[in-house]
């Protein structure tokens, strides 16, 4: 069921006797799972994707923030019908977003059950576009950002058309310049959430993001303005002297030259992303499945960039992950210990410090969403994970102590919880804090509020093979959604796959190499765990398109092609190029499912991110100026929609549309509409 449980979230001033009450409760709750853990066994391979959506308005496509009764009566009134069509819609964010995922994960019987998932994907859509697009004439929107989410009138159903926002706005929650805590789902969850993390930090969420440089680009973000917080009957706190400082003295200030300025949990949040979760039949396999997918997190989520615009600007990044990981960065300055922002000015360390928050307080390096730090290990190699494990992580000592014992000495395993309970819990309800019976919820405060490249999904029942309680998953987190459904279920095939060879018994392939080398770093060699002298691989610093394409260690070579076997899709001579001009539909289209992301890491085709930002550079009204204007970001939208349902018409869209996809995969989208 989509929707979340009704109850009163404590406000950070509130919350903070309780901190340390709900991780000793989330620790217990894990406990009483992981003392049991090896009676989860034999569950099926099962798997399930995620997608999250943008609401706009189809007439003028601006976001829409007033349409969020729809999510609620998918999971009221609708809600067995939606069950009928393999359906669920959840809350996010963005009170203009709307996520969707199967109602039952997926699982495969024969080649068709593989083009099943993209099946789905389409009627998420179509299921909610018959019932409520068509009449309110609204758009669900597949682009990870909202190209102008933040700028001057980019919200269609809430006036937010003054100088930015109107300082009469009482915008409590982010106190941000740029976005109206109008667009936060008004579950109070999420407002809770946004203003107790900034409350916990001590001043706002703060980024800038490098702009992308062009001959009229203004030297500095000239959409920052000096507001004038006062007294209504909310107290605002002078605490954005980055921005104010911004009309005044640029230089003293550190506003940067060249880059956009971000204040707000919602320019993270609320960008949309592509998520896929797999089971594994028990514990051990779900570790080696974890260790195995971290190095391919960074390497997908490139292929899959598509967020080239923030706040109405081109930027130089291509992809959400650092703007959501600095948009939900709760560290206290201390923990922070950064000069990228300066201490003199919102910081207040000694309120900090007051014995209130965990203490004594540690510099921690990263956000609490970020890449994964540590394995967990697994029975494939030794228990000594030092080599590995080569970069340094703060851990609660206590839970690491009292994990190791409860848990045989499973060092390892104590050191991955303890890392996550370095957070403290952001919203507490205040109803359930004593409780600790029956459900995992204290525990899942803390983990699933530790937004990492990987989720080790635990599961909350004990349960063995068939039975329907999930049991251990691991979900990858990192990709961006893709403009097609096709898309989507591209990259979702490719993993699918990937992890179906992982977990493969026959294959018992060594994935490690040291944790700090994470950034496109690669496998020399794919070998056996009894080929391999070292448990650390050989690595070298390789292209995406090697790291595909190459003979040894690549991708498509060394992983798919094998699976691909396996499953009997391909003959024992055969590649997965051969799934081509098969007279199965079925095949041919989980070739163009590999084909298109075999092309963008070759570069042959573009990223999406790459081809917005063409588009756009290259729009007949682009002033030069790094601005994606009204007009811009609208023809761009529509643009979309043609490429959403691959039916571009006039000249110009289609040759946009052939940019995309090339001649080949165009033309088959064209002509094989699911
Ligand atoms: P979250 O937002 O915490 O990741 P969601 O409920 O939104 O959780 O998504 C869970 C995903 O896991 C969905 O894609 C769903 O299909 C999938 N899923 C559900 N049960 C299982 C299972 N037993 N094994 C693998 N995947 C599952
Ligand atoms: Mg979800
Ligand atoms: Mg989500
Ligand atoms: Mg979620
Ligand atoms: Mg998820
Ligand atoms: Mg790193």
């Amino acid at each position: 069921m989509g929707l979340l449980a009704v109850g009163t979230p404590l406000q950070w001033e509130d919350s903070l006797q309780y901190l340390e009450k709900v991780k000793y409760n989330g620790v217990t709750q894990l406990l009483r799972i992981m003392k049991e853990s090896d009676k989860v066994k034999n569950k099926p391979f099962l798997w399930g994707d995620e997608l999250e959506y943008i609401l706009i308005d189809n007439k003028n496509n601006k976001l829409t923030v007033n349409n969020d009764d729809i999510l609620i009566e998918l999971n009221t009134e609708l809600e067995s019908e939606c069950k009928k069509n393999d359906l669920v819609y959840h809350p996010e964010y963005g009170s203009y977003m709307i996520e969707a995922t199967p109602y039952f994960p997926y699982s495969h019987k024969d080649i068709e059950s593989y083009v099943s998932p993209e099946v789905n994907m389409i009627l998420r859509k179509k299921f909610i576009n018959e019932k409520y697009m068509d009449q309110r004439d609204l758009y669900l929107l597949q682009m990870t950002n909202y190209p102008r989410l933040g700028c001057k009138n980019f919200i269609g159903d809430y006036d937010c058309s003054g100088e930015y926002i109107s300082p009469a706005i009482k915008n409590i929650f982010s106190q941000s310049l740029f976005l109206p805590d109008e667009i936060t789902n008004k579950h109070p969850r999420f407002p809770t959430l946004t203003g107790n993390i900034r409350k916990r930090r001590n001043r706002k969420v703060n980024l800038q993001i490098p702009m992308f440089k062009d001959i009229k680009t203004p030297p500095f973000d000239d959409t920052v303005y000096g507001r004038e917080w006062f007294d209504m009957d909310v107290k605002f706190i002078k605490e954005d002297l980055t921005a104010q400082g911004a009309s005044d003295d640029l230089k003293s200030y550190k506003l940067r030259p060249n880059h956009i300025y971000i204040d707000a949990m919602g320019f993270g949040m609320g960008a949309c992303c592509l998520q896929t979760t797999y089971q594994a039949p028990d514990l051990e396999n779900a570790r080696y499945l974890y260790d195995s997918l971290m190095n391919f997190t960074s390497v997908l989520l490139s292929i899959s960039a598509n967020s080239p615009f923030w706040k109405g600007f081109v930027s130089d990044w291509d992809c959400r992950w650092e703007v959501i990981s600095s948009m939900v960065d709760c560290r206290t300055g201390f923990e922070e210990n950064t000069n990228i922002h300066d201490n003199n000015y919102g910081y207040n360390l000694s309120a900090d410090n007051t014995g209130l928050l965990s203490s004594p307080m540690k510099r921690i390096k990263k956000s609490r969403y970020s890449k994964v730090d540590v394995y967990l290990g697994c029975n494939k190699i030794p228990k000594d994970l030092s080599q590995l494990n080569d970069v340094e992580v703060v851990l609660n000592e206590e839970v690491f102590d009292r994990v190791t014992k409860e848990l045989n000495g499973d060092e390892n395993l104590a050191r991955h919880f303890a890392h996550l309970f370095i957070r403290d819990p952001v919203v507490i309800f205040e109803e359930n804090v004593d409780d600790v019976d029956d459900n995992m919820d204290h525990f899942e405060n803390i983990n699933s509020t530790n937004w990492q490249s990987l989720r080790f999904k635990i599961p909350h029942k004990i349960s063995e093979g068939d039975a329907p309680e999930p049991g251990f998953r691991v979900e990858f987190r990192p990709l961006e959604i893709q403009l097609t459904d096709f898309a989507n279920a591209a990259f979702s095939f490719l993993l699918n796959v990937i992890v179906q060879f992982m977990l493969s018994p026959k294959t018992n392939i060594n994935f490690y190499i040291e944790m700090s080398k994470d950034k496109f770093h690669w496998v020399e060699k794919f070998k056996t765990f009894d080929e391999c002298t070292s448990v650390v691989n050989k690595t070298c610093k390789i292209t995406v398109d090697q790291i595909m394409h190459n003979e040894d260690s690549g991708i498509l070579t060394t992983l798919v092609n094998p699976q691909l076997r396996a499953l009997n899709f391909i003959a024992e001579n055969e590649t997965w190029e051969d799934l081509k001009n098969n007279k199965d539909n079925a095949k041919e289209r989980l070739y163009y499912y590999l084909r298109i992301i075999s092309d963008r890491s070759k570069g042959v085709l573009p990223t999406e991110a790459k081809w917005q930002r063409d588009y756009v550079l290259t729009h007949p009204k682009y002033a030069k100026d790094s601005k994606v204007t009204e007009l811009i970001s609208s023809d761009l939208i529509n643009l979309t929609k043609k490429v959403y349902s691959y039916s571009p018409e006039s000249d110009e869209e289609k040759k946009w549309y052939f940019k995309l996809f090339g001649e080949e995969i165009g033309e088959y989208l064209i002509s094989h509409k699911l």
